[in-house]
């Protein structure tokens, strides 16, 4: 199909909840895309922070088509290999305790709410537990994770939403301190917060979060469904902090591609909070989306991906601190690794992203002024070097 009939077609049949770029992705290897008539775009959105590997790894697609051939779903009533390596391999990255499979990011903020809400109700044999989350933050579309969700906008049209939840301002401890009552049992933030517009958290507000989480009894719950999985030249934001949460997400590049999350839980939590009847899922961790996470790890260490991510991310910033510089309506740059925002200032971001693409460069945006880059993690400067010199010819 050309891409005229496939955007047709999806018109007519697909509920309309997204205002898509007229682009029909068709196949893509290594970092660039191609669309339905074969022309090519540099890839710095990855599927939002997804495809960390690029596409068409070969280890990874050899570990799937293996796995679709012998199980593919079991369901959890029974025990699969896969999720026992997958469980192993992200205790291992993240020096948690367990782990919670599901199909999504927002399906794993759902289980750590409920994780907070069980541990606090064992502690006190209450249930009027508060959660304080953050402006500005995101962490998924259904109704817990909406209700954690710092914007109206998205928030308004489904009230009632979830009951106890209080919002605090990122990066601002006093506000958060402000919000705490003798009933809060969480508190949780992305560690750089992705769609609000690429904001890190500040290393003094973390540090003050935790002592405060420490001091009363309060479990932190990390959300690095963006910020995770090395994006930020760590293998979890959090780590290069020095900070360590009790809950942490995890999703998007966690399977590179196959939908899977999961919620982890330090010892304390995982001792004290869901137990069987809790909580449950059909589809989560089934063998397939095990089998990628397991590969996922086993190529990060392979392929050290990590490490290059330090580097390409230097490089990264050092160029996009370059326009900074040369352009009067770029205000500044945010971000850490290959997780980076350019503020546009007195121009439509969404005219750029427009423009990029005929220019054949996917950048996305974030908040309402912010071009975001989150690109598959192996990239290279010589992609580093196209993408700048694509961008700014879509200025
Ligand atoms: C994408 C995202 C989510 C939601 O994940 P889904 O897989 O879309 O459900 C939650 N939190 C953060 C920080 C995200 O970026």
């Amino acid at each position: 199909m050309k891409t005229n009939e496939i955007m047709e077609k999806s018109e007519q049949y697909v509920l309309h909840t997204y205002n898509r770029y007229p682009v029909a992705l068709d196949h893509g290897k290594g970092v660039r895309l191609y669309d339905a008539e074969g022309k090519e775009y540099l890839d710095f959105a990855a599927g939002i922070a997804v495809f960390a590997l690029g596409y068409g790894n070969e280890t990874y697609n050899r570990t799937l088509k293996d796995q679709v051939d012998k199980l593919i779903h079991t369901s959890n009533l029974y025990y699969n290999e896969p999720m026992a390596e997958a469980a192993q391999k992200l205790v291992a990255a993240s020096g948690m305790d367990k782990v919670f499979f599901t199909n999504s990011g927002t399906e794993a903020i759902e289980g750590a709410l409920k994780a907070a809400r069980k541990y606090a109700y064992l502690r006190d044999n209450s249930n009027d537990h508060e959660i304080i989350a953050m402006n500005h933050s995101f962490h998924g579309r259904s109704m817990g994770a909406l209700s954690v969700t710092g914007n109206t906008h998205y928030q308004d049209p489904f009230r009632p939403l979830i009951g106890g939840i209080r919002f605090a301002d990122f990066n601002d401890l006093d506000s958060v301190k402000a919000q705490v009552t003798e009933k809060t049992c969480a508190i949780i933030l992305e560690t750089v917060q992705g769609e609000g517009g690429i904001y890190p958290a500040d290393p003094e507000f973390l540090k003050g979060v935790k002592e405060l989480c420490e001091e009363k009894d309060i479990l932190l719950i990390l959300d690095e469904i963006q910020c995770g999985m090395g994006r930020t030249g760590s293998m979890f934001a959090w780590q290069a902090y020095g900070v360590e949460p009790d809950i942490m997400t995890c999703a998007k590049a966690l399977g590179c591609g196959i939908p899977v999350g999961a919620f982890v839980m330090n010892k304390k939590v995982a001792e004290h909070s869901l137990v069987p009847g809790d909580h449950g899922t059909t589809y989560g961790g089934n063998p397939l989306a095990c089998a990628a996470v397991s590969a996922v790890f086993d190529i990060f260490d392979q392929e050290k991906i990590v490490e290059h991510v330090q580097e390409a991310g230097a490089y990264l910033e050092q160029r996009l601190d370059g326009l900074v510089e040369k352009y009067e309506f770029l205000s500044a740059r945010r971000g850490k690794g290959l997780m980076q925002g350019l503020v546009v200032a007195g121009r439509p971001v969404g005219e750029i992203v427009k423009k990029a693409i005929e220019n054949g460069l996917l950048v996305i945006t974030a908040g309402a002024d912010v071009l975001r880059m989150v690109p598959p993690l192996v990239i290279t400067k010589a992609d580093v070097d196209e993408m700048i010199e694509k961008l700014e010819k879509s200025f």
